[in-house]
């Protein structure tokens, strides 16, 4: 802006910071609507009118993000009793909700069947054995997807890539247990197998278009021994999640469309070749949705200079709203937002309020010299994985949720109260 302010959906970030407090979640509700039709559309126009995306709701989880997607008709996934139920306070219709977690509890299944949940992503042989007994019980047929290992390195963080053999998700290809899988499944009366999941892992850019070819690829094959085997052609394939967002500069941009034109092209292809009926195809993307939609608003304190050593930039909040770095190492951008018009020249590790060395939002950021107790510090790209990683640790309340949409704002989540810090107390 040209008061060197630095403005998110259009809206000065100074001046939200000032009117609601930080810390402070921005998240631009019109940017994530956008998203969310990207994927529609290129899904309609490539993978055909029963293929949909699904929001992977684990990404930033809250009533109102499930209104926006009811009101944007997109199917969700969910991985929690948790997650169920902030659905459903939301009106979110659950039979188009696919229940995930490598460890459904049996109370988990029995509240996921109670409320109708149309399908269950089943990880492993026991959990189909626990959804069977219970689907039995009621007697009903119980719609699932069978989730598989397909043995790919997306070359991610350690800790969200997903689909390797020894991987804690699913049932891995490569070492036969798939097959066995499969033959279980469909000996149980009480499911309906519809097909199977897979999932590499997370913030995957496939700048080459072949991490999820070659994920499909193992998957249509399998498909097709298992048609071959026991007559079982997938309904649906769901390839779940992944796409990376642009944390930094130097992130590539993606472009989701052309990414499922070309990946509608080689699944219609291979499925020729495997003589498959075209499965339709559901994808989870999270981060993607909202990642870039979020940014977060703290109030600079304490600056330490340390000669000869380092600089540290201390803010109001840290690990508790944003555990990522901690978590991965990961980079994001940040800025002084009310000072966008100076230069920067100095180095310094953006870093929480915590009693832990390892509260550190970002190392080596550039900022204004004049950086000082009072001025906003604005990091980007936190839609995804924050909120819905954030935790209380050092009894610090966690921060609001204010949505822009339109030049307007509004609060979603409300900041926690110390009261809310009490309220399980006895
Ligand atoms: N689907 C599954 C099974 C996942 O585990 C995840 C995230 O780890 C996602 C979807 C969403 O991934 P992303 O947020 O990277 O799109």
């Amino acid at each position: 802006g040209a008061n060197g302010h630095l403005h998110f959906a259009g809206q000065d970030t100074v001046a939200l910071a000032k009117q609601y407090g930080t810390p402070l979640y921005l998240l631009d509700e019109d940017y994530i609507r956008h998203q969310c039709r990207v994927y529609q559309n290129a899904f309609k126009k490539h993978f055909g009118p029963t293929s949909r995306p699904l929001y992977a709701s684990k990404a930033n989880s809250f009533k109102r993000i499930y209104e926006i997607m009811k009101e944007e008709g997109m199917g969700i996934d969910v991985v929690s009793s948790g997650e169920i139920y902030t659905a459903l306070q939301a009106g979110y219709d659950l039979s188009h909700a696919y229940f995930h977690s490598n460890n459904k509890t049996d109370r988990d299944i029995v509240y996921g069947m109670d409320n109708h949940i149309g399908y269950f992503v089943a990880d492993n042989v026991e959990e189909i054995k626990a959804i069977e007994a219970e689907a039995g019980r009621r007697g009903i047929k119980q719609k699932v997807l069978l989730r598989l290992t397909p043995g790919i390195d997306p070359h991610t963080y350690e800790a969200v890539a997903t689909g390797k053999v020894d991987s804690k998700f699913g049932v891995a290809i490569e070492t036969g247990q798939a097959a066995r899988f499969v033959e279980q499944a469909l000996a149980m009366k009480h499911l309906k197998v519809l097909g199977y999941h897979c999932h590499v892992g997370s913030m995957v850019f496939d700048e080459e278009g072949d991490v999820y070819q070659n994920a499909a690829d193992i998957m249509l094959v399998f498909a097709a021994e298992m048609k071959a085997a026991h007559g079982l052609a997938p309904e649906q394939l769901n390839l779940g999640g992944g796409y990376g967002v642009r944390y930094t500069e130097s992130d590539p941009h993606i472009d989701i469309e052309e990414n499922i034109r070309l990946l509608s092209a080689y699944l219609k292809k291979r499925c020729d070749e495997l003589a498959l009926p075209m499965p339709a195809i559901l994808m989870e993307p999270g981060r993607s949705i909202v990642g870039a939609a979020g940014m977060t608003l703290y109030t600079c304190g304490t600056v330490k200079k340390i000669p000869g050593y380092k600089n540290y930039v201390s803010i109001d909040g840290g690990m508790p709203d944003n555990p990522r770095y901690a978590l991965y190492k990961t980079n994001y951008t940040c800025l002084l937002a009310n000072k966008m018009n100076e230069k920067c020249d100095f180095e310094a590790s953006v870093v929480g309020r915590c009693c832990e060395s390892g509260d550190i939002i970002q190392e080596h950021v550039m900022l204004p010299a004049s950086v000082g107790r009072g001025d906003t510090v604005a990091v980007c790209t936190t839609g995804a994985y924050n909120y819905s990683m954030a935790s209380n640790y050092n009894r610090l309340p966690r921060p609001a949720t204010v949505m822009l949409s339109g030049g307007k704002s509004y609060v979603a989540i409300r900041r926690e109260t110390f009261e809310d810090l009490c309220a399980c107390d006895l």
